[in-house]
């Protein structure tokens, strides 16, 4: 059965800010029915953001492998063929990136928010992830731009993978008391069973 209070960390990186995209993005999750539960400005430490990322054991590994299936599927050579070597750069980019300026640090909930979020997303790299999409529709960069510069992917937003990695982002982001637990009008519309209160 699927949990109605699913949650997933969603934050808004400091491009998004800067580019005045805040509420366009805190949109999207808004009309397709997920529910805010926690919100806050940051600026993030380099620590925090390091281990943010290796929250995962395996993200080094999955990332690296990510991003040489993605220059190869445009024929093109990665900059290397291993992906630790690869992440170890990510890693680098990234602590610089999501340091640099304040971030919308947010949890989202509702059926299927972890996917959800992600579909609305789109891919990690913003030239290939679909129209439609946050990344797809208000980004334009590239695995080629990043990796050639030497920094990370500006692609607007984090999203959590599943619905463990966000429960471990949640605690990693927030305490229980930043969390707030409160019942939305239109809950009934998108989760009641027999919708009889709505005829006079
Ligand atoms: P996602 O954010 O889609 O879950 P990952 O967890 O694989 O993607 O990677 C985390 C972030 O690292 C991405 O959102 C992106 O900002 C950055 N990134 C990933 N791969 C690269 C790469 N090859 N070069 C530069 N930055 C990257
Ligand atoms: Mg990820």
């Amino acid at each position: 059965m699927a949990n109605k209070k699913e949650r997933t960390l969603v934050v808004l990186k400091p491009d998004a800010v800067q580019r005045n995209l805040i509420g366009e993005i805190i949109q999207r999750f808004e009309r397709i029915g997920l529910k805010l539960v926690a919100m806050k400005m940051v600026v993030a430490s380099e620590n925090h953001i390091e281990k943010h990322y290796t929250l995962d054991p395996e993200w080094r590994r999955k990332v690296g492998e990510k991003t040489i299936k993605g220059y190869k599927e445009k024929g093109q050579s990665p900059p290397s063929e291993d992906p630790i070597k690869i992440s170890k750069q990510v890693l680098e980019g990234l602590v610089k990136f999501m340091t640099s300026g304040p971030m919308i640090v947010m949890i989202w909930e509702g059926a299927h928010a972890v996917k959800i979020v992600r579909k609305l997303v789109g891919g990690t790299e913003p030239l290939s992830s679909d129209v439609g999409t946050i990344r797809g529709d208000y980004v334009l960069d590239s695995y080629e731009m990043s990796d050639t510069d030497g920094r990370a992917i500006r692609n607007l937003v984090h999203a959590s993978g599943s619905a463990e990695e966000a429960e471990i982002e949640v605690n990693h982001w927030f305490s229980p008391d930043e969390i707030i637990s409160y019942r939305l009008v239109q809950d009934e519309i998108l989760y009641d069973v027999n919708l009889d209160g709505i005829l006079e």
